[in-house]
């Protein structure tokens, strides 16, 4: 199954049998997509998609 890159419009190919949630990468931008629904395949960014941060620090800034 394939969908758009909501980023750039090309064809993100999800494999036979895509998951919802499963996260895909553009082969043109690079960008991180999640299936979010299936019929028909449909790509949103991931919910947990944070700028990249490596430390583990425990920061609790769901409020901020
Ligand atoms: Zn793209």
């Amino acid at each position: 199954m394939k969908a758009n890159c909501i980023s750039c419009q090309a064809m993100v190919d999800a494999g036979s049998h895509p998951r919802l949630g499963d996260i895909l990468i553009c082969p043109k931008c690079d960008a991180r997509l999640e299936v979010i629904w299936l019929d028909p395949l449909e790509l949103d960014w991931p919910a947990d998609e944070y700028e990249d941060d490596d430390e583990d620090e425990g920061y609790d800034d769901d409020e901020y």
